[in-house]
């Protein structure tokens, strides 16, 4: 195919907080001016002022309203000669809809192909395309499940416990464990009605519950001309409620072949859908070291940042080149082929989220009197909204600053997170930081395989 480059002069962040601040330093340094939205209750956010221009969006909606309102965005770019879109996460990020609007404005979006949207926004649909192109997948039912009888069904055939999960779902909600038939109705009720209420789309299927797994995920990158590479793998394991909340790359204690065939599997999966741009294939690994396909994230995701930094590769200024055109092969796109590519050393990303643990952990508000930040060799910090004197607002997800550390060895890089979560002074809101504190300094966590189920078990890492 013929290259058709299309440099991009200005791009505009549809996103708000750590990440849009992210994608403005990676323009900045491609010499590409960067354009901030912000809502109203935004209107003193950081990420505003890390952007060359910044605009009010979605005046009158409620908070979490401005960031999805496609028409609003859509006119601000074209009003000021916006080219392309970085959509972060979350948000309008796996919205087919938007990038389909932003293509028939001439817009580009930074990101796949509306079909791959699509495609890997329904799990279902992404369990046929994983399974069709020979991947191991959680034994599942093929199709979306209406009625109860058939959840009974499925867990006659193949025991409890089974997981329900929205079809639409992410972000760990909307997911329910079955470990009996006397839990079933009730729980098959609540997943439908929680799917409807969050992703508005009621559908549910259903999944053979893989005990105590290792969630395991591999960073693809492809081009609009057929090619794929993989930046190795990430362990997600450390999870509360489903949720991620540290992340390290590489995943330890792997087998060289299990290694090697998770991303040979990732890799197969999106060359067979013709995948373009970054994302990232997930799955659960159980104790006998056999993996399963669970899902594709089609967007940059908030742990990107442990893979920059074992590969020496900018994420990001890789999205914005495949978007402009350019060929992974391109130096431009500053991709090795992959032979080339090697983790080298560890990695750890923390996620430092404003929660009060005497409020159930629930997200804590208000003025942050005092913020002192670490910093030092081996650490990163991708900070959102967190500074002196800075309100945090209930109104946007918790995350306050994500800090990475980078060192030769596992425990090398532990030992660094331990002193930059000891190095921040933040006054005036409650974080997790004394939980992570605990968690890192862990034996199990220090042995490098905990399950998906390690904190739950351990309550004692909560206080
Ligand atoms: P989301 O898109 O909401 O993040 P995922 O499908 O990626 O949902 O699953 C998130 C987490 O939920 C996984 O990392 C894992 O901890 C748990 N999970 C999902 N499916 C299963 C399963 N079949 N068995 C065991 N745990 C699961």
């Amino acid at each position: 195919m013929p290259r058709e480059i299309r440099r991009f002069q200005k791009v505009l962040v549809a996103n708000r907080g750590e990440i849009a601040i992210r994608v403005f330093r990676a323009c900045a340094e491609l010499k590409i001016r960067t354009v901030a939205i912000y809502s109203e209750q935004d209107i003193a956010s950081l990420h505003r002022y890390k952007a060359d221009e910044g605009y009010l969006v979605g005046e009158g909606k409620a908070p979490i309203e401005a960031y999805l309102d496609i028409e609003g965005i859509i006119d601000i770019a074209k009003r000021h000669g916006v080219d392309a879109v970085h959509p972060g996460y979350g948000f309008l990020a796996e919205n087919a809809a938007f990038a389909r609007r932003l293509a028939e404005e001439g817009i580009a979006f930074i990101g796949p192909r509306p079909e791959h949207l699509e495609m890997f926004g329904d799990k279902v649909e992404a369990r046929r395309r994983a399974a069709a192109a020979g991947l191991p997948v959680v034994p599942g039912t093929e199709a979306p499940v209406a009625e109860r009888e058939a959840v009974e069904a499925f867990a006659r055939e193949h025991g409890f416990p089974i997981i329900i999960k929205a079809a639409a779902g992410g972000g760990g909600r909307g997911m329910r464990v079955v470990r009996s038939a006397a839990e079933l109705k009730d729980a098959f009720e609540r997943a439908r009605s929680e799917a409807q209420a969050a992703f508005g789309d009621g559908r549910v299927y259903v999944e053979k519950l893989i005990e105590r797994p290792r969630h395991i995920e591999v960073q693809i990158l492809g081009d609009r001309y057929g090619n794929i590479v993989h930046l190795f793998e990430r362990d997600c394991s450390i999870q509360r409620r489903h949720q991620k909340i540290i992340e390290v790359a590489p995943a330890r204690g792997l087998s060289p072949e299990l290694r090697a065939r998770i991303a040979d599997d990732a890799v197969r999966l999106m060359r067979s859908v013709g995948y373009e741009n970054a994302g990232t294939v997930e799955f659960l690994v159980d104790a006998e070291g056999r993996h399963y396909f669970i899902e594709v994230n089609p967007r940059i995701q908030v742990e990107h940042t442990i893979t920059e930094l074992v590969t020496d590769i900018d994420i990001v200024q890789a999205q914005i080149r495949l978007a402009e055109g350019y060929a992974l092969t391109d130096p431009e796109v500053g991709i090795p082929p992959q032979e080339e590519i090697r983790p080298r050393g560890y990695a750890i990303q923390c996620r430092i989220t404003t929660e009060d643990p005497e409020n159930n952990f629930l997200p804590d508000t208000g003025r942050i009197l005092a913020y002192r930040s670490p910093g030092g060799f081996g650490v990163r910090l991708d900070g959102g909204n967190g500074y002196t004197g800075a309100v945090i607002t209930p109104y946007y997800d918790s995350l306050l600053v994500k800090a990475s550390t980078y060192a030769p060895t596992f425990d090398l890089a532990a030992d660094k997170m331990l002193r930059v979560l000891r190095e921040f002074r933040i006054r005036g809101v409650k974080t997790n930081i004394p939980f992570l504190e605990n968690v890192i300094a862990d034996r199990e966590f220090r042995e490098g395989t905990v399950d998906t189920h390690y904190i739950e078990r351990r309550p004692d890492l909560l206080n």
